[in-house]
């Protein structure tokens, strides 16, 4: 009995897909909720410090002096908690595996300055 549920099964198999993955000859596919690392996108940043306040593991540090929004990629632990909190939406995560590295990296970006709108006064001149 047992030597033909085992026919049965191999049989079975030869027709149905691999349930394993190819990987890393197929890539791999992320689930749409993967976190990654943390991407800065600057233009609309007022360097607020809410995700400085927010990240619970001291990651970020925004230097209003520079203009720089400051991340050590070592600390970062993939909570999300800076990226919910931004009022500008600002930050997000890059749902792709990051390789582990042995340094530990910090990034900085600049923060542009914004031209403020002209008033209907300086405009009409
Ligand atoms: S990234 Fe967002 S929360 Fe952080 S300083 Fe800039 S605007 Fe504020
Ligand atoms: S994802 Fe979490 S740990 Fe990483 S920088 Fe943002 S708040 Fe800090």
């Amino acid at each position: 009995m047992a030597i033909l549920s085992f026919g049965r099964t191999l049989v079975s198999n030869l027709f149905k897909k691999p349930v394993t993955e190819g990987y890393p000859f197929e890539p791999r596919e992320y689930t749409p909720r993967t976190r990654g690392h943390v991407v800065f996108d600057g233009d609309n940043c007022i360097l607020c410090n809410i995700c400085g306040r927010k990240c619970p593991s001291n990651a970020i540090r925004i230097d209003k002096t520079e203009r720089m929004f400051i991340i050590e990629r070592m600390r970062c632990v993939q909570c999300s908690a800076c990226v919910d909190s931004c009022p500008k939406g600002c930050l997000s995560l890059d749902g792709h595996y990051i390789a582990p590295s042995i340094q530990k990296v910090t990034d900085a970006y600049d923060v542009p300055v914004k031209e403020k709108p002209r008033t209907s006064e300086q405009t009409s001149e």
